[in-house]
């Protein structure tokens, strides 16, 4: 059997259930019923006390125009630490504060976390290590680097992870479930389902954010809020500066039976393999990193576009990649449900993490997250200032992930998922400091920060 054959064996006593869970067969695994298809039932449960959902009363055309009415918006809840969107930036954010012992709120508007990790299947997690007095480093420290060895637990979990190797690629299944598990282990309040719509400023300083759910528009009230939406939506939508990119958008997607193509039979035929993609830890599975065109990635229009054109150009590729001899039987496994997008807004931060900086090696007393090298760090680690993450104006707010401070250079850096690692954490520990001393985060002890960060396992250098 290939050593990363996975059987349900191995799954069960992964997530913990064991051979006595296996021995409960499938009927009654985890709780859930599991069957091949539905049962018959026999007739829905009515809810008898069902709550109204709000919608503030219909919206109604004035004059040609649609107006939406003056309302009041229930608060769900009041939270410490805010985290809004559950990707690799915010699930460690969240996590990083809530190990601290605050009440920390996590919304994401999809079901499950990763963001462009997962949903976007982006899967191979660059920038882990650099060369530090020329041995290989991990820069990747503390809780990202704790997300990635959980991956090792899992067979077909992930690959090119542990001593010696960088740059891991994961499974998006195993991923979702690892952050799932570190989140709700910390004790975070999760809101899943949820699209953040809007920003609760008053004099200057965010104060929540509203969201539209299936329950309705609600908000929630927090201290700090971390941006981790990946494009800003919080700080765009409070009316902190910042920049707008536009960038290549692509629909990534992952191939299967790779491992059936026939060497020979195309060989013979005297055909050249077309590319198939980067190895992923299932045997025969590739990943595919569609570059696509470049567009707005705030432009609806844009993006149904796209996913409409990419769509039909992937299938377009597997129907020339099955007529070729010995590719017969290469499938197209699946397509990420999030559209790859690479960048949309950027923070203008109180510092730009630039390229200029980074070539000249400079070094900051405020650093706050460490990520490895890449073509633009020129091997070199690369040091993120605070001031990356802390909007010029509007208070009780950071950002964290893809969306940080960076001129058009380094945001294909930042953007990567080892340095949103790292931003990441460093936003989660500042929110849970600037709490804790009952400041803003403007006005933290960074000395502070670093000191949390450090005890939470992080690197700065
Ligand atoms: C095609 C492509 C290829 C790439 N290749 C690589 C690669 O090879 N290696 C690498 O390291 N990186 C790569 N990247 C970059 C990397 O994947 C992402 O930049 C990184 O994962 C971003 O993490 P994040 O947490 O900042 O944001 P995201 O992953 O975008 O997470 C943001 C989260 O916020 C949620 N959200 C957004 N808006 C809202 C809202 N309004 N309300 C509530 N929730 C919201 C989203 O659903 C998502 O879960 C690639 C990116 C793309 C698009």
């Amino acid at each position: 059997m290939n050593e990363n054959a996975y059987t349900r064996r191995d799954f069960l006593k992964a997530v913990g259930v064991g051979t006595a869970g296996a021995a409960i067969g499938l009927g009654a695994f985890g709780g859930a019923r599991w069957a091949r298809a539905d049962p018959i039932y026999k007739g829905s449960s009515i809810l008898a006390k069902a709550a109204p959902i709000d919608r503030g009363g219909p919206v109604v055309i004035s004059g040609g125009k649609v107006i939406q009415p003056r309302r009041e918006i229930r608060v769900m809840r009041e939270t410490d630490v805010l985290v809004v969107g559950g990707g690799t930036a915010g699930v460690i954010a969240a996590i990083s504060a809530a190990r601290t012992g605050l009440d920390v709120t996590l919304v994401e508007r999809y079901g499950c976390f990763g963001g462009l990790w997962t949903g976007g299947l982006v899967l191979i997690v660059l920038s882990t290590h650099a060369r530090v007095d020329g041995k290989l480093t991990k820069c990747v420290r503390g809780i990202g680097d704790e997300m990635l060895e959980r991956h090792l637990k899992i067979p077909g979990g992930i690959i090119n992870q542990g001593p010696g190797k960088s740059n891991p690629t994961s499974d998006p299944e195993a991923t979702k479930y690892i952050m799932a598990d570190m989140v709700r282990a910390a004790g975070v309040h999760v809101v899943l389902h949820s699209w953040v719509t809007n920003a609760i400023v008053d004099g200057g300083n965010i104060r929540g954010v509203i969201f539209e759910s299936k329950s309705g528009c609600l908000a929630i009230k927090a201290k700090v809020v971390i941006d981790a939406s990946g494009d800003g939506d919080v700080f765009g939508a409070a009316g902190a500066d910042n920049v707008r990119h536009v960038h290549r958008i692509g629909l990534v997607h992952r191939l299967g039976g790779v491992n059936t193509v026939d060497r020979d039979k195309a060989r013979k035929a005297g055909v050249k393999l077309p590319r198939f993609g980067a190895a992923t830890p299932i045997p025969g599975v590739t990943w595919v990193n569609m570059q696509g065109p470049t567009a707005d990635c705030l432009d609806v229009e844009a993006l149904s576009k796209i996913e409409m054109d990419d769509r039909a150009a992937i299938w377009k590729r597997i129907a020339e990649i099955r007529e070729i001899p010995g590719c017969e039987k290469v499938f197209v496994l699946d397509t990420a449900s999030q559209l790859g997008i690479r960048t949309s807004r950027t923070l203008v931060g109180t510092h730009e993490v630039n390229i200029k900086e980074v070539k000249a090696r400079k070094t900051f007393s405020d650093v706050v997250a460490v990520g490895g090298s890449y073509s633009l760090t020129g091997g070199a680690p690369c040091l993120i200032p605070y001031g990356a993450l802390v909007p010029v104006k509007i208070d009780n707010l950071l950002a964290a992930g893809r969306c940080v401070a960076a001129d058009n250079l380094m945001l294909n850096y930042t953007r990567l998922i080892a340095p949103c690692m790292v931003t990441g954490h460093a936003a989660g520990a500042a929110a849970a400091v600037a709490v804790a001393d009952k400041t803003t985060p403007r006005d933290v002890n960074v000395a502070k920060v670093q000191a949390l960060l450090k005890k939470q396992g992080a690197y700065l250098g």
